[in-house]
């Protein structure tokens, strides 16, 4: 068969999944950004529904009101959107620009409370396949490379040791101006591993052609160096060096 001459995009799936606070998205945006690509958080989407769930009052006591959710569900919109100002996609809920909103403690605190339930999950993947239809995409999440796009041509897992990811996150939210204590960091991220792995819908896990890498101890430029050398070979294979 003859090669494209032109080909415009490399037509190949980029799917980014693992445990909170791995630094998914630095590496999904280094990729994105190298190869062109546009970078979807996904976990963001899930966020956005945590918030509007606090906002409407919808999990009183931290107690997740189901039925208000389901019932409350068709109206909620999530899209995203480049913002000039950041130069960055931000995250808009219900024509709201909620980017800031949804990067806070009480959303981490909240999110679990919604991305368990299926009829969440049905919606908001939905939502990633069509974002994800044309290709040219690298996505983050938890099911990205198991659910999202069990046919993504690269996917790789992505851990570090919980204390490593705790301090990491601490002062990425120390940086953005939030008052935050690292004890409650730690303990976020290990409810927010266990949440994760242990729910019955779409549990995080491992694809079994997944690469992992363990970041705990190398630099950001050397785990992109990894995940880009995985990128090209996947690419030579399918015909686009
Ligand atoms: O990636 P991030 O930490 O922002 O995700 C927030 C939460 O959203 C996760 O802890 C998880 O409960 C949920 N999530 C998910 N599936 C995804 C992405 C995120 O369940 N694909």
């Amino acid at each position: 068969m003859r090669k494209a001459i032109f080909a415009p995009v490399n037509p190949i799936t980029i799917a980014i999944d693992g445990f909170s606070s791995c630094g998914k998205s630095t590496l999904a945006k280094q990729l994105a950004a190298h190869l062109g690509y546009t970078y979807i958080d996904s976990g963001a989407m899930y966020r956005a529904v945590a918030l509007h769930v606090m906002e409407q009052g919808l999990a009183p006591g931290g107690v997740l009101d189901r039925p208000a959710l389901l019932a409350a569900l068709d109206g909620i919109r999530i899209r995203f959107e480049h913002d000039p100002l950041s130069g960055h996609s931000a995250t808009w809920l219900n024509g709201r620009n909620v980017e800031h909103e949804i990067r806070s403690m009480a959303v981490s605190q909240h999110v679990t409370l919604v991305s368990p339930v299926p009829e969440v999950r049905a919606k908001l993947v939905r939502l990633q396949q069509d974002m994800g239809r044309a290709k040219g995409v690298v996505m983050d999440g938890r099911d990205i490379g198991t659910v999202v796009f069990p046919d993504a041509e690269v996917k790789l897992f992505m851990t570090a040791r919980p204390e490593v990811r705790a301090l990491r996150r601490y002062h990425e939210l120390k940086q953005k101006g939030q008052e935050v204590d690292l004890a409650a960091v730690q303990a976020n991220i290990a409810q927010r591993d266990l949440d994760d792995t242990t729910r019955a819908a779409d549990p995080l896990r491992k694809a079994a052609d997944a690469i992992e890498i363990d970041n705990s101890d190398i630099t950001a430029e050397e785990q992109f160096q990894r995940a880009l050398d995985a990128v090209l070979g996947k690419l030579a294979a399918v015909g686009y060096e």
